[in-house]
């Protein structure tokens, strides 16, 4: 019998072992994760600081699962050791666990900058930090969050959503610097601070002290909370101390596997095409090409890299973002349209009539339809306004499921079209609940939901069912 072991029960290790065991119930499964706590969805934890749910909620897989499933599960056990020469892993508690085949799928670590007092500040990355913010949430007057990329912005939000007054400390000129152009930081800042956010850019965090941030310029910001958003780095050390190549993740081959044929990688520790992927939808498609490959479902199984569509998550802010975001009228065609007053900000980016690039801010009910012309990368149609602006006759996907293709993309995190949503309503989903269970759809940010329910309810109407 073939021995498959996985390093790492996060988003890409959990959805491994389900991908195997699904087109195999006999393979030997042993999956190792350093968390305590069983596999839960990472992406949500966003909604758990926001109080928007609790943190049962975001659960994967339970121990029941895998006792039904015949996978042996071992949370709280790290692997410190690949013995390649006799294909074993070698854990933290004494195990040795030999392998046919190896998967490592370690993750990211937050990066945690090197101004003293740094001890002091709460990274957010794992159930644990969440619960630690939480836990300091509850007696805080005023809390700072380090970093205003994505995840910052969610926790600053999230906070301020709770009642605290949250400052937002960005190192770069505006916000979501990699997502976003400095107009649409700007309009998102200000949006923000009508939630209760304060934003602060370019700006030099030099100490952590007890009840404050210190500013370079000596200047410095209250705080009884200190949230950490500074970025992540994958984890590798395994990999390396192994003798596989590494750059800045693992780096593997279009099936995932490593240059050692027998151990594959996945998810925020891969390198693909030089490529390190900080979403749960590229850990998702590769965690389902290493299913096939490993199982023999599907041997000529590739992943061949995504296109990203990064979407907030943080109450009464909509914004998506996707491809090449900052490129000016100088390198391409742009479309764009900003009403800071409104927090409004939507720009278009093409190249050789195909586009490249979308922000969408304030308002995202387009989001579906420029999503389908961004992965296709076909000719765009001449009117351009109407693509930022589609009226009732327009183009606009979430406003109206009859006119989506069913090639359209609805579930982003779990790769689920219209046509696959049809096609689970034919065979008797009617509600989301069934549909989610069925495709996976909404199951990843939640951020279809509304499009699923769209299109379900659509169905039903249109057959006089009742949802
Ligand atoms: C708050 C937050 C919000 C996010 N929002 C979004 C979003 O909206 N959309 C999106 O697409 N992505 C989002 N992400 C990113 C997404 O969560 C990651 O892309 C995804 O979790 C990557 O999965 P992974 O399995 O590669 O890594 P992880 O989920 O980090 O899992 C890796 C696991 O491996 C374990 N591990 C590491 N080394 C060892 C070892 N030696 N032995 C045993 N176990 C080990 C770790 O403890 C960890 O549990 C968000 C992330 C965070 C933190």
């Amino acid at each position: 019998m073939t021995r498959i072991v996985v390093v790492g029960n996060g988003m890409a290790g959990a959805r491994l072992v389900g991908e195997i065991r699904a087109r195999d119930r006999h393979v030997g499964l042993t999956v190792f994760g350093a968390e305590e706590s069983q596999p839960y969805n990472r992406v949500l934890l966003s909604n758990v600081v926001a109080g928007t749910m609790p943190p049962e909620q975001v659960r994967l897989l339970d121990p029941a699962w895998y006792a039904d499933h015949s996978v042996t599960a071992l949370p709280g056990v790290e692997v410190t050791a690949v013995d390649r020469e006799n294909r074993a892993v070698l854990t933290a508690t004494g195990r040795r666990e030999p392998y046919d085949v190896l998967v490592l799928a370690t993750g990211s670590e937050a990066v945690v900058p090197p101004v003293p007092g740094a001890d002091r500040a709460v990274t957010f990355r794992t159930m644990d930090d969440c619960r630690r913010i939480l836990r300091a949430a509850g007696a805080a007057r005023h809390a700072v969050v380090i970093g205003g990329g994505l995840l910052g912005v969610e926790a600053a939000r999230g906070l301020a959503g709770r009642g605290l007054p949250v400052t937002l400390l960005h190192l770069a000129g505006h916000l979501m610097d990699r997502q976003l152009d400095a107009e649409a930081g700007l309009v998102l800042g200000q949006t923000l601070g009508g939630l209760g956010v304060r934003t602060r850019t370019g700006v030099v965090v030099e100490e952590i002290l007890d009840g404050g941030v210190r500013l370079a310029g000596d200047e410095t910001v209250e705080a009884d909370l200190v949230v950490l958003a500074c970025g992540v780095r994958p984890v590798t050390g395994l990999a390396r101390e192994a003798g596989l190549e590494v750059a800045r993740g693992i780096v593997v081959d279009d099936e995932m596997r490593t240059d050692d044929p027998s151990i594959f990688a996945i998810g925020e520790c891969a390198e693909h095409r030089g490529r390190v992927y900080g979403l749960v939808a590229p850990a998702w498609e590769q965690a389902t090409v290493v299913a096939d490959i490993v199982t023999g479902a599907d041997k000529a199984a590739r992943y061949r890299g995504s296109r990203l569509v990064t979407r907030l998550k943080a109450r009464s802010v909509e914004l998506a973002a996707m491809g090449e975001t900052h490129l000016t009228e100088d390198d391409a065609e742009v479309v764009r349209f900003s009403h800071r007053a409104a927090g409004t900000y939507r720009k278009l980016v093409i190249r050789d009539g195909r586009l490249v690039g979308v922000i969408l801010l304030g308002e995202t009910s387009a989001v579906g339809n420029l999503t389908q012309l961004f992965d296709r990368g076909g000719p765009l149609p001449g009117d351009r306004a109407g693509l930022l602006f589609p009226g009732p006759q327009g183009n606009a996907v979430a406003e109206s499921p009859v006119r989506m293709p069913d090639a359209a993309k609805v579930c982003q995190c779990n790769d689920v079209t219209k046509g696959q949503i049809r096609a689970c309503w034919e065979s008797g989903a009617r509600d989301v609940a069934a549909v989610a269970a069925a495709t996976r759809a909404t199951t990843g940010c939640g951020g279809c939901r509304d499009a699923v329910e769209g299109i379900v309810g659509w169905l039903c109407e249109q057959e006089g069912v009742s949802a």
